[in-house]
């Protein structure tokens, strides 16, 4: 059995070596170790190696482990997973990010349940790119309206877009959709809209992403195992 501590040096490897195949520094694209349906114990086993940002995709689960590790000094918590409205208070008081935004409910109960000693909640837009496998996400001609509803949110901090396309084996039909998500983020910040993460990678298709210029990759399988 390999380690979590061998698997996620591999996944390192993979992101730097996908980095400088395009000529990008890799401390630009951010890992997000995805501990879904993973115990605490996990988690712990990957923050000894120093991997700080994780993600949850189910609210309680994600809950539950939070309130384990909550001695534990500088893990950065992100809900990654569909949000149903009436479970967003718990969310709003417990992560940091939220990337899975796809209709402006969500985000107006998000900002009004985000406590007043804590930061903004850094949030995503989740968009529906050609071939999304979830049907989850805005379509992409009306991510610019909800991405302007979104910034104008007190307790919210826009960072970028996010989305999650269906399994493609090779690398050119992984790229498409990883284009398609660039080209809106990069039509948002020529609005004025000042994104810094384009949330876009996985297991699979990190190497396709990174190129597409993914500045945040979200891997579970290939850091903790298959689910
Ligand atoms: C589960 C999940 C991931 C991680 O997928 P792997 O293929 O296990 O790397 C990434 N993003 C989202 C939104 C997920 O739900």
């Amino acid at each position: 059995m390999t380690t979590i501590a061998v698997k996620l040096q591999a996944v390192r490897e993979r992101i730097a070596a996908a980095a400088l195949a395009c000529a990008r520094d890799p401390a630009s694209v951010h890992l997000l170790a995805v501990s879904k349906t993973w115990p605490a114990a996990s988690v712990l086993a990957a923050a000894a190696c120093g991997q700080r940002a994780f993600g949850e995709s189910y609210v309680q689960e994600g809950i539950d482990k939070i309130a384990e590790l909550a001695t534990m000094p500088g893990i950065e918590w992100h809900f990654i997973g569909p949000l149903q409205s009436n479970k967003t208070r718990p969310v709003a008081e417990n992560f940091a990010w939220v990337h899975s935004i796809d209709r402006l409910k969500i985000a107006e109960r998000l900002s009004a349940q985000r406590p007043q000693g804590l930061p903004p909640l850094s949030v995503c837009i989740q968009v529906n790119v050609s071939g999304e496998a979830s049907k989850s996400g805005v379509a992409p001609a009306e991510a610019a309206e909800l991405a302007h509803r979104v910034t104008a949110l007190p307790r919210l901090r826009l960072r970028g877009l996010m989305a999650i396309p269906a399994p493609a084996d090779d690398f050119a039909a992984q790229r498409a959709p990883f284009r398609e998500l660039r080209e809106l983020f990069e039509r948002l910040r020529g609005e004025g809209l000042p994104l810094d993460t384009l949330s876009m990678g996985m297991s699979d298709d990190l190497e396709a992403a990174i190129a597409e210029g993914s500045t945040l990759v979200r891997v579970g399988t290939a850091i903790f195992g298959q689910r």
